[in-house]
């Protein structure tokens, strides 16, 4: 059997194939530029590991409270090495990305202070940890209050209204990488140096940090190569390279790291305790295969984004632009069009590939949601899925792929599926 007969026999119809090889014609380039920059990072991760002389006993699991983790120290100095910061915090025991996120806010302010997104809205979940909306244990329960500055119509930084924001009780700076289920765009690594460097020009001393979540890998430099004081992401996105179970990461400045750990843990404890449970090996192999990982999932939302450009629907990053995560946003503007597409990639999936995701109302949700996810990772965002609520502009994200083909396989069968319930005409795809 050749391999398109491998694909026909899936589901995908003659058509379908041959409209995804015609449009993957176009993407050599494109895809030859992703491979030089995962091949730029696998030698980071690489080297990284060799400079701390990963062996055997470091993956060894420990219990209770987990004094002299040769395993985990050395982990955390891998990721300090590769993010060129001078420590890291890499633990399960950080339950996921808003988890990391709020004990690096929560460890670096102090009642009095105020925290500043000089990017606009900062992503959902975090809306809850800073105050945004009332809730438990938020930071403005601590009196810590929040300013917030939008990016200006274009997306570009407003530097005056940032200016203006600065106070002398601003004393951290949060930036958020990608757009998240935002209509902005993502900022490249570039920008949020630029951004840093404005905000340090008007007060060294604040702290900036960035929220990297779906940015590890894109390009060759992180925001810490760009001055940021903290990096901060989910092991269950681009970094656990789909195999960390959980655990989240903060890799920064010695001084924002160690009050990180005297957070997460207790004070006087800090980075000393936190027994591994025999996690490391995925951590470890994880990260090494991060950056081909992402390299896929690149692939796989540049594949989408000239598909369904091409059939006249709105795509968030276009076919042409540069990209700074991982995520792709399609607008497909009616229900049928979300649903066919998310019950496509759910059809491709190595895991619960015979269910037929639905729409319901989730929890904190003011529309039903549909989400495609067959993963060997429950909630895997670095694995292909894809989410969309049922309103207006009837949008989709989709992301990730622990595999290009598997990205591939997903994708074309998102098309199949818009193919069979009438939302795509046949004729559209022999233009
Ligand atoms: C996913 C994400 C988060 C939160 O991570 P969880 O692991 O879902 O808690 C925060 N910020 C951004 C930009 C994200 O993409």
């Amino acid at each position: 059997m050749t391999t398109k007969e491998m694909y026909l026999e899936a589901g995908i119809s003659k058509e379908v194939y041959e409209y995804g090889e015609t449009i993957l014609e176009q993407l050599k380039e494109r895809f030859s530029q992703i491979d030089a920059v995962a091949e730029y990072n696998q030698m980071k991760v690489l080297r990284a590991m060799q400079k701390n002389r990963v062996c055997a006993e470091h993956f060894a699991a420990t219990t209770g409270y987990g004094y002299n983790d040769a395993g985990r120290e050395v982990l955390e100095q891998v990721y300090a090495d590769c993010f060129h910061t001078e420590a890291a915090l890499v633990r399960p025991q950080i339950t996921c990305g808003t988890h990391a996120l709020a004990v690096a806010l929560s460890a670096n302010l102090r009642p009095g202070d105020e925290l500043l997104s000089p990017v606009g809205k900062p992503y959902d979940t975090l809306e809850e940890v800073i105050g945004i909306r009332e809730s438990i244990g938020s930071l403005k329960e601590f009196n810590i209050t929040y300013a917030q500055v939008d990016l200006l119509p274009d997306s570009s930084f407003d530097y005056e209204g940032i200016k203006n924001a600065i106070n002398e009780r601003t004393k951290l700076v949060t930036i958020q990488r990608s757009k998240g289920y935002a209509t902005r765009k993502t900022l490249s690594v570039k920008e949020i140096g630029e951004l840093i460097a404005f905000i340090k020009g008007i007060r060294s001393d604040i702290i900036c940090m960035v929220d990297n979540c779906y940015g590890e890998f894109v390009e060759v430099i992180e925001p810490s190569d760009m001055g940021a004081d903290m990096i901060v992401g989910s092991l269950i996105k681009n970094p656990g390279g789909g195999l960390a179970p959980i655990g989240g990461y903060i890799c920064g400045t010695k001084e924002c790291v160690d009050r990180c750990a005297y957070r997460l843990s207790a004070p006087g404890l800090g980075q000393e305790v936190g027994a591994n449970l025999g996690i490391l090996p995925a951590f470890y192999q994880g990260f090494f295969l991060a950056p081909t990982v992402v390299s896929g999932a690149l692939k796989g939302a540049i594949f989408a984004a000239n598909i369904y450009e091409k059939l006249g629907f709105f795509v968030v990053p276009n076919s042409t632009e540069s990209r700074h995560d991982i995520i792709q946003a399609v607008e497909f503007k009616t229900p049928e069009g979300v649903i066919g597409f998310c019950q496509g990639i759910q059809a491709a999936a190595p895991v619960d590939s015979y269910v037929t995701p639905e729409p319901w109302n989730m929890p904190g949700y003011d529309s039903p949601v549909i989400m495609a996810a067959g993963a060997f990772i429950q909630g895997s965002s670095i694995e292909l899925s894809a989410d969309g609520p049922i309103k207006p502009p009837y949008a989709v994200y989709f992301q990730g792929g622990l595999t290009w083909y598997h990205a591939k396989f997903g994708i074309l069968m998102s098309l199949q599926k818009l193919v069979e319930n009438g939302v795509i005409a046949l004729e559209q795809l022999s233009n």
